[in-house]
């Protein structure tokens, strides 16, 4: 059935969906399920883009007025903040929060069976209400429930903590629980299940139960998968040793049965065969899908971000004098090139002043407004090369030696990931060792508020993944809402945004189909095109073409802000995967 949604704030609805739902406030036919959901740093639920994303979806469905509620698990220890010993090693704290400061406890209960024990699951509600008014609920489940076993009421306690039995048994919480809630809520007729990522993908098997009899294409009808990593290895892979010794044996059944061939579950592989539309998050991630599950019916919505949410202040202000309507369609971005690019220059300017003030504050250091400043701020995963500035030292400090720019690093390693930490260990060291010819900063504790302030205070964005493994990348889209020009390797988004000496620079060569086959490259060429560009390019460009910069920033807007955002993302998945027709819109 096509759902007809008109924006709620109109007087003229009236139509069969409006009324379905003032009579039925519970009448949302899209769920959309995310291991992690970042609304904001004080509801620390996120490790990264995959929970920004999440977030910056379900912020812009509410605005649009989609028909959406989001299912999440409550992490009382968050993620982790992120300390460093005297020797720069990262020490992790538990995030402390208080989820009753930021969500209201809801009195549903429902219950699942994990480890031959009764598991008691509450849930918790954060509404977002739209620019039009609309409201959105987003559910935490929580198993912190007095009653149940010590053991299991830790079990949402920490995202991407524990071992592979803790992860298993979350993602049985977040699937199979999540569709409880939902229907004990009085959520009965979802239409769609959009699977962000493959954790939630046990709640197949629940809709199965539900249905009573074993009928899978009645299942993928309602299910929507998103996949996000474009390598095997990203997929959490449980075998059937482990899951017989965890799940209820009903559930277990259920599995073979879908699975006859598997001798275990990769949870992409229920999104895979378990759906009825699939996408990546960009062309490219497509294509490398495509090639990698030997299948071709992955399609793509190229990710987004939230405008609102990253859009610095000033910003703000100078797109409501000149391109007015833009927050409710960020598509009029377009306009930016009638912008003075004067003015252009005084926000930046400071949104500059405003992160260096909290350099300042966290790192001691003062950095100058006329230096050409360098962002870099990621998960510290391998893949994301953050040392390949530092690949050679010598020509590094030739191109930008005697303080010809200033960088600024931050970025939070796994828990378990001492290759991560070496990284930023060696980051923070480099920096120190070139201290008089370079200022590198490093900040703490990257969070969505040090995210904000570096993708509306620095000049220009580096990103460095080997290739093809940025499946998307979004902390560069948060950066082109500002007017700030990305400097990346040509993966993910950026294949789809790059217009050289217009919306940025490239680094390395352009892609080719022996990326997507993981044939890999002569990486070596990234580092090489990475300094000559800075020396030739970049930083003559800042320096003694101001007029260019600027309007590349003002192109940046209009070309890239207008597109990489999530009104045009949820308006995608609306017409392709949701079935939902905006008509009014
Ligand atoms: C946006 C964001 C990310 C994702 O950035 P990528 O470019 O996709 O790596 C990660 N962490 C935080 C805190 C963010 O705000």
């Amino acid at each position: 059935m096509a759902v007809m949604i008109q924006r709620l704030h109109k007087s003229d609805l009236g139509h069969s969906l409006r009324s379905l739902m003032e009579n039925d406030p519970a009448f949302r036919p899209i769920a959309y399920f995310s291991m992690e959901v970042g609304l904001k740093e004080s509801i620390p639920t996120y490790s990264g883009g995959l929970g920004i994303l999440a977030g910056d979806i379900l912020k812009s469905a509410a605005d649009l007025g989609v028909p959406m509620a989001g299912v999440t698990l409550l992490y009382r220890k968050g993620y982790f903040e992120q300390e460093f010993n005297s020797d720069d090693w990262q020490k992790e704290k538990p995030s402390q929060w208080d989820p009753a400061h930021e969500l209201t406890l809801l009195p549903n209960r429902v219950s699942v069976v994990l480890q031959g024990r009764e598991i008691q699951i509450g849930v918790w509600v954060y509404e977002i209400v739209g620019s039009s008014g609309y409201p959105l609920p987003v559910y935490f489940l929580d198993t912190d429930i007095e009653g149940n076993h010590p053991d299991d009421r830790k079990l949402c306690w920490y995202l991407y903590g524990g071992d592979n039995t803790y992860r298993l048994c979350q993602e049985f919480i977040l699937g199979v629980g999540g569709l409880r809630i939902l229907r004990d809520m009085g959520y009965m007729n979802i239409e769609t299940f959009h699977l962000n990522e493959g954790h939630a993908g046990f709640l197949t098997l629940d809709l199965m139960r539900e249905q009573g009899y074993y009928a899978p294409d009645k299942i993928r009808e309602q299910v929507v998968f998103t996949t996000h990593t474009p390598v095997p290895a990203g997929f959490d892979y449980f075998d059937f040793g482990l899951i017989q010794r965890v799940f209820p044996p009903d559930a277990l059944a259920t599995i073979k049965r879908m699975m006859p061939d598997a001798r275990g579950v990769s949870m992409v592989d229920f999104g895979l065969h378990y759906s009825c539309y699939i996408n990546g998050v960009s062309k490219k991630h497509a294509e490398v899908s495509n090639a990698m599950f030997k299948i071709d019916t992955v399609d793509w919505v190229t990710n987004g971000v939230h405008a609102d949410t990253w859009v610095s202040s000033g910003m703000r202000k100078l797109y409501n004098k000149h391109i007015p309507g833009w927050d409710e369609d960020p598509g009029r971005l377009v306009q930016a090139l009638t912008i003075p690019k004067k003015d252009l220059w005084t926000a930046h300017q400071a949104s500059k002043l405003r992160l260096f003030a909290r350099v300042l504050e966290s790192a001691g250091k003062q950095l100058d407004q006329d230096v050409l400043t360098l962002g870099f701020a990621r998960r510290a995963a391998m893949y994301k090369r953050a040392e390949l500035l530092f690949s050679d030292v010598k020509r590094f400090v030739e191109v930008v030696g005697d303080h010809k720019i200033q960088l600024i690093f931050a970025g939070k390693a796994h828990p378990n990931d001492d290759g991560g930490k070496g990284v930023l260990q060696r980051i923070r060291k480099t920096a120190k060792e070139l201290e008089d010819k370079v200022t590198i900063v490093f900040l703490d504790n990257y969070n969505m508020e040090i995210a904000a302030l570096l993708t509306q205070g620095v000049d220009l964005w580096l990103n460095t993944p080997q290739r093809p493994r940025e499946a998307s990348g979004t902390s560069g889209m948060k950066c082109t809402m500002n007017g700030i020009m990305n400097f990346s390797v040509l993966d993910g988004w950026w294949i789809e945004g790059w217009i050289e000496d217009v919306t940025g620079w490239s680094i390395g060569p352009e892609p080719s189909v022996a990326d997507d086959l993981g044939q890999g490259y002569d990486e070596s060429r990234d580092a090489v095109d990475l300094y000559d560009k800075l020396e030739k390019k970049v930083i003559p460009t800042y320096y003694h073409n101001h007029d260019k910069w600027v309007d590349m920033m003002r192109h940046t807007i209009a070309l890239n802000a207008s597109f990489f955002n999530t009104h045009r993302v949820v308006k995608e998945y609306a017409s392709k995967a949701y079935s939902i027709d905006f008509r009014g819109m």
